[in-house]
């Protein structure tokens, strides 16, 4: 039996932004696995299980997926955004690490658009220049390691993506990172907290960093703090093309 895994991304909410790619692999899946909510995303329909699981199960989800597609399935493992950024991908490819056996299953990863470049989008251009992405989850690393990184990235003046910027589980980090970003000098920078985007919740603001509140990021914001170019032209915000 030659089943299949597809690691896709649903993208950041809106049905017009799911790719044909990870459509065409909904439609001709047995399985569907992922995180509740996502899962949740796909239609159900005759002949399609559905196994949602909870978020901190990634890598017995991962292993779960494997299983079924070497028992002949054809698995679509999902992923909000897209599932190589702070997703399933790493642990799919982790969980096969580890155990040899699954080798041989056909695995594709299908991209989606991800939450930095759909905020980015509604915002204006504000990564049309040098950018990074950092995951403020410190869930799998530590703070340190997040403290250090933001501290490069200003110094190296990118732009920087902030993806899980707060949770109920760590109300105080994003606090942290805005004073690691104060204290660096970014007082000035634009910020702009994208809530929800491209879903019926959406919600965009910017401010100057030094007028940023920890409250204005939750768990559904993309955070985007601008490097020291950016600016704002009319209702936009953008990186300039040039930079010295
Ligand atoms: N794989 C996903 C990211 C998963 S991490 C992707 O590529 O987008 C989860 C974080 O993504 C959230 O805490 C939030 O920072 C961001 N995010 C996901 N969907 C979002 C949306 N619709 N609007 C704003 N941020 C979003």
């Amino acid at each position: 039996m030659t089943g299949s895994l597809a690691i896709a991304g649903l993208g950041p909410g809106d049905a017009a932004l799911i790719t044909p790619e990870v459509s065409a692999a909904l439609n001709e899946a047995t399985d569907v696995l992922g995180y509740t909510p996502y899962v949740g995303r796909v239609p159900a329909r005759e002949g399609l299980r559905l196994h949602p699981s909870d978020n901190r199960m990634e890598l017995n989800r991962a292993g779960d997926a494997l299983k079924l597609a070497a028992e002949g399935r054809n698995v679509v493992l999902v992923s909000s955004g897209d599932p190589g950024v702070f997703a399933m991908a790493s642990a799919v490819f982790e969980a096969l690490e580890g155990s040899p056996e699954y080798r041989d299953v056909a695995i594709r990863v299908l991209p989606g658009v991800t939450a930095m470049l759909a905020a980015a989008a509604r915002a204006g251009a504000p990564l049309g220049h040098d950018f990074c992405a950092i995951n403020l989850s410190d869930n799998l690393k530590p703070w340190e390691l997040i403290d250090k990184r933001l501290r490069l990235a200003v110094e190296a003046d990118f732009s920087i993506a902030l993806y899980n910027p707060r949770s109920a589980s760590r109300p105080e980090g994003f606090e942290r990172a805005l004073h690691v970003l104060r204290e660096a000098g970014c007082g000035e920078r634009l910020i702009i907290f994208a809530h929800a985007v491209t879903t019926a919740k959406e919600h965009i603001e910017t401010v100057r960093l030094k007028d940023a509140r920890p409250e204005m990021a939750d768990m559904s914001t993309l955070v985007i703090i601008g490097n020291s170019a950016t600016r704002r032209v009319g209702r936009w915000v953008y990186a300039p093309r040039r930079a010295s």
